[in-house]
This record gives structure tokens, C-alpha cells and sequence, in this order.
């Protein structure tokens, strides 16, 4: 009997993960910079946190959550988003009252129970940020541009989509006129359109279903109804936008499959992915924190994939930095051997990503294996060089060798600059 990783899920092995780390430092550093701090909470929450923070009628809640009892009777969910737990630890810690705005940003793992296709995964990873607590339009904007940052650094092309969904002022004004527009088409609409029509029928406009976007086409569109303040809010947005430099289309239809965006609604999509194009989204969601239990508190954010990241940057060949080692000391024989095992610890401790050979292999395969890892400097110690206390140092890359004294091949590494980050020596 053997055993494969669960259908939606995967294994990544050290060949992928160096790429992960990489992405994973561009996103820390950018957030860094824009001074956001790491929120990390629990995989798994009350069942209710995304019931009431995602809303019922949502495709998540509706049918992609991993939901289950556990033993003491508790309804859990493993988290399909972190909006929604993000928004609970911030009114579980009561961070608004600490500062007029919490910057917070995640990277981790999310779940949901859908059809698994390329680009779309039962365990795939977000990155994403939030900030909470003003009502500002430069908040909506340096979200969109802290997004566009990332993906620029990553060599991401993206197209940024962004619309007003409106707020509970315009919202039931706009939605009555949808629904009747809605009405008068409802019998060839598909059976969840017309569901949606009574219960949220803005969704309708986000349908896949062809027939469905042929009947909607000339529905009402958000944009006409929004009141002066959300129509200020979002001209506004737009402006910080074309002051940045950051290119847009308005799309009158983006609503976004979440129930709680108010306001300013966005997505970053690739023409290098397939059907599933979506990189990431996000917007205005002021009603959230009440909704969840807290104080009304605005609030703006965004969530992206960091699989399919991954896969627009692997298709524009991304030139990945490479996981190698910096020396390789090769070991000749018994006494060698034992001289290279030392000489490596004490290589690593300063810094120096170093290999050697586990399986006793002959130098010329030894050589070989250094060749085959990339390894910058090859270092060679037979029976003279042991005498001598001064072992070869062969430069792979210049195809020069020089004698280095054992006591200074750290140092003479270290000056190289080839040394990592080591801060427990320092
Ligand atoms: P959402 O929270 O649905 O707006 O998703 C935000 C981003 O997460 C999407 O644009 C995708 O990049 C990514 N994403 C969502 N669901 C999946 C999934 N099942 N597999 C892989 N990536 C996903």
C-alpha cells in the first residue's frame, strides 16, 4: 500500500521551494518598505467567522469550505480566505483602539473544496494585505500599488480591472433596478443566475455562463448609481492611480465574488494564465468589521495567488536566483575526509553555503558533483596539502587555482563576499 498526497494538494519539494523563498522575500521586503507588520493566525477558525464574514450566498461558503466537527461539537472551517480571520483577531485584540490604522500583511496557506484544474489547487497559498482603519482613497491606492510593486519586481504583466460596487446607500437603489432588469430575462437566465437574481443579484453580472453575459449585457452598471460620496471616493482612487503611473481599465461589471467589498473593487489578471486568469484582488470592505462583531471601521485590502504567481513567472522564464554552494571540498582519503568534514562546519558557521561528499566517492566524481550543484570553488586537500596545512582552491567559474593556507580559507571566502547572511556569528 501506498499513499499519494490528497487530490488538490502537493508536495514542494527543494527544487520549488527555492523559487517560493524568493517570491516570499520580494513580498516581505515590499511590505517592509510600506511599513506593513505580519499577521499570522490559525489554519482553522469558528465555522461562523467566514459564514457571517464572507456571506452565506458566496460560492466559498455556499460549497468550497472544509467544514467538520470536532470532537468537543465545535463547527470549524480550514480557513478558505484570511480576510475574514484577519478582521476577527483585530477585533478579538482590539488593535483599533491602538492606532488609527493597522497595516497587516499574510502569506499562508488557504483552503477550499473545489474542482481541481490548473491554476486551481485545494491547498494553494495567498499573500495579502490589509489595512484597516480609515476611509481614505490614498489607502485604496497604496494597496493597488503595493500589489503592482510586488508583481513588477517579480517580472509579473498584468492587467489591473477596478470598479465601485457602491456602498448601503446606492447599493439597494442599484440592486433594485438590476433585479429588474433581471426579472424581465429571468426564465433564459441559468438556474444559479436566476437563484442569484432574488439573493444577490450581482452576482448575476460575474456568471461564466455565456447565455448569461449575452442577456446582461446591456444591464444597468453600478457606476450610474453611486451616490456623490462613492463616486468622489472612486474618481479620487483613480486620480492617485494616474499619478502613479499604474495603468487601469475600468470594468463597469467587476463585483468580485466576495459580499463584502464596498466602494473600490479590483483584480489583477494575466493573460498568461488559462482560463483561470485571476492573480489576485481585493477592495474596499467598510462594513466588515461590524459585521464580525466590532466597531465600524473601514477598511481595504487585497489577496493573490502564489501559485499562479508562480506559474506566469516560470512561463516568462524568471530568472530565479540559484540555490548553490558556494565551495565544495573534495576528500581524498581517510585523513582528508575528516579534514573536509571539520573544514565544512567551520566554512558553514562563517556563512559559507559548503558541500562534501557523504558516500566516499573518487575525486574525479566528486569533481563531477561539484560541477553538477554549481559550486563556485572547489577546494582540494591530498597528503602534500595536508603536510603543508595549505589546500588547493580551484575558482570553477575563472578556471584559476591558488594555494590557501587552512587557517585562512574562511576569511579568504568571506572576502570574496560570497558569504550569506549568518547573523548568529556576527
Ligand atoms: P479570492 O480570495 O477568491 O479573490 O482569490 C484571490 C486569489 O487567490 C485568486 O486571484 C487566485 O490567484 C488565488 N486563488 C483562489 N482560489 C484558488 C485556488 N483554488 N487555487 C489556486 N489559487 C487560488
Amino acid at each position: 500500500m501506498t499513499y499519494k498526497s490528497v487530490k488538490g494538494t502537493r508536495d514542494l519539494l527543494p527544487a520549488d521551494t527555492s523559487a517560493w523563498l524568493h517570491v516570499e522575500h520580494v513580498i516581505r521586503t515590499v511590505m517592509e518598505e510600506f511599513r506593513y507588520g505580519e499577521i499570522r493566525t490559525p489554519v482553522f477558525e469558528e465555522t461562523a467567522v467566514f459564514a457571517r464574514g464572507i456571506g452565506e450566498e458566496t460560492d466559498i461558503v455556499g460549497k468550497e469550505m472544509y467544514t467538520f466537527e470536532d470532537k468537543g461539537g465545535s463547527s470549524l472551517t480550514l480557513r478558505p480566505e484570511m480576510t475574514a480571520p484577519v478582521i476577527r483577531s483585530f477585533i478579538q485584540h482590539s488593535m483599533g483602539e491602538q492606532t488609527q490604522l493597522n497595516k497587516l500583511y499574510y502569506i499562508g496557506p488557504m483552503f477550499r473544496q473545489e474542482r481541481p484544474q490548473a491554476g486551481r489547487f485545494r491547498q494553494f497559498h495567498q499573500f495579502g494585505f490589509e489595512s484597516i482603519g480609515q476611509d481614505n482613497p490614498a489607502c485604496d491606492a497604496e494597496i493597488i500599488a503595493m500589489a503592482a510593486e510586488i508583481f513588477r519586481r517579480l517580472g509579473i504583466h498584468f492587467t489591473l480591472k477596478i470598479n465601485s460596487v457602491g456602498d448601503p446607500v446606492c447599493r439597494p437603489r442599484y440592486r433594485e433596478a438590476l433585479q429588474e432588469f433581471l426579472r424581465d430575462v429571468h426564465d433564459e437566465l441559468s438556474p444559479d443566475s436566476q437563484r442569484r437574481t432574488e439573493t444577490n443579484p450581482m452576482r448575476v453580472l460575474d456568471s461564466k455562463n455565456t447565455r448569461d453575459r449575452e442577456l446582461t449585457a446591456d444591464a444597468p452598471v453600478i457606476i450610474d448609481y453611486l451616490t456623490d460620496e462613492c463616486r468622489e471616493h472612486f474618481e479620487r482612487t483613480l486620480a492617485y492611480l494616474d499619478e502613479l503611473g499604474i495603468s487601469y481599465e475600468v470594468d463597469p461589471r467587476l463585483v468580485r465574488g466576495l459580499d463584502y467589498y464596498t466602494k473600490t473593487a479590483f483584480e489583477f489578471v494575466s493573460t498568461d494564465l488559462g482560463s483561470q486568469d485571476a492573480l489576485g484582488g481585493g477592495g474596499r470592505y467598510d462594513g466588515l468589521v461590524e459585521q464580525l462583531g466590532g466597531k465600524p471601521t473601514p477598511a481595504v485590502g487585497f489577496a493573490a495567488g502564489i501559485e499562479r504567481m508562480l506559474i506566469v513567472m516560470e512561463k516568462n522564464g524568471y530568472d530565479f536566483p540559484a540555490s548553490e554552494p558556494a565551495v565544495y571540498i573534495v576528500g581524498m582519503d581517510d585523513e582528508s575526509r575528516q579534514w573536509a568534514f571539520m573544514k565544512a562546519m567551520e566554512l558553514r558557521r562563517a556563512g559559507i553555503p559548503t558541500e562534501i561528499d557523504y558516500a566516499a566517492r573518487s575525486v574525479k566524481a566528486q569533481m563531477r558533483e561539484a560541477n553538477k550543484l554549481g559550486a563556485r570553488f572547489v577546494v582540494l586537500a591530498g597528503d602534500s596539502e595536508m603536510q603543508d596545512a595549505a589546500a588547493q582552491v580551484k575558482d570553477m567559474r575563472e578556471g584559476t587555482q591558488e594555494s590557501v593556507e587552512f587557517d585562512r580559507l574562511a576569511s579568504y571566502f568571506s572576502g570574496l563576499g560570497i558569504h550569506k547572511d549568518n547573523t548568529e556569528t556576527r
